[in-house]
């Protein structure tokens, strides 16, 4: 998998260019030191069809937590009624992660970038009837190019500043827990995958947000704290 370019080093390299600030910039955290976290939950699909984990959503909702969902158009289109519900839950926040996941976006021309991202918004829009604000690349592959053709449609780019593996069935319940558990930070923005490709992700997140709160930490959605 490509490292996905940190925010830090796109503005140190616009600041080199003498852009200033306002180039283009991957949010891989959220500006707070406070005890509080972003979950968010990426609802892909490729080529291949996906569903909404229902399991998951459940746990989420039982939970009261309030989080975030990063859906790929085609997802929403394929599970239009799937996602109307989801949206009915004002504590769920939705944004985009493109129309039909590419492998990797650096490979599209700047008009396939700006297509994939208004596809997925006007899907999003019809199903959910929500804004997306907030942009994910597939995989996290990004460079300053595409983000910059992002930024142009109104949109921040939120990755992570570390991933928590849920689609790898090799790694177990316990080895997410404890590798989150270890490395998560006041402002981190944790990812996971609520279209059945988290395999242990329904086992991690009671025990998960359990031992999150145990530690005084709280939960936001990423327009809490990244403004409207
Ligand atoms: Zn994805």
């Amino acid at each position: 998998m490509a490292v996905p370019v940190t925010g830090r080093l796109l503005l140190v390299a616009a600041a080199l260019l003498g852009c200033g600030v306002s180039a283009a910039a991957i949010i891989d955290r959220l500006p707070t030191r406070e005890r509080v976290v972003a979950l968010t939950f990426d609802a892909c699909e490729g080529p291949t069809p996906a569903t909404l984990d229902t399991e998951l959503v459940g746990i989420l909702r039982s939970e009261g937590v309030p989080y975030t969902v990063f859906m790929g158009g085609r997802f929403a289109r394929d599970n239009a009624r799937a996602v109307a519900d989801l949206a009915r839950d004002p504590r769920i926040e939705i944004e985009n992660h493109s129309y039909s996941h590419p492998q990797d976006m650096r490979r599209l021309g700047d008009e396939q970038v700006r297509a994939e991202v208004l596809r997925a918004a006007e899907t999003i829009r019809a199903t959910t009837g929500r804004t997306t604000r907030f942009f994910r690349f597939p995989a996290g592959r990004a460079d300053e190019r595409v983000v910059s053709v992002v930024e142009s449609l109104g949109y921040r780019v939120v990755h992570w500043r570390f991933p928590s593996g849920d689609p790898d069935p090799k790694l177990p319940a316990d080895a997410i827990l404890a590798d989150t558990l270890e490395r998560v930070r006041g402002g981190d923005i944790l990812i996971f995958h609520i279209n059945g490709r988290g395999v242990h992700t329904a086992a991690v997140l009671p025990r998960l947000l359990a031992e999150l709160r145990r530690r005084g930490y709280g939960f936001v959605r990423l327009d809490a704290l990244l403004g409207p």
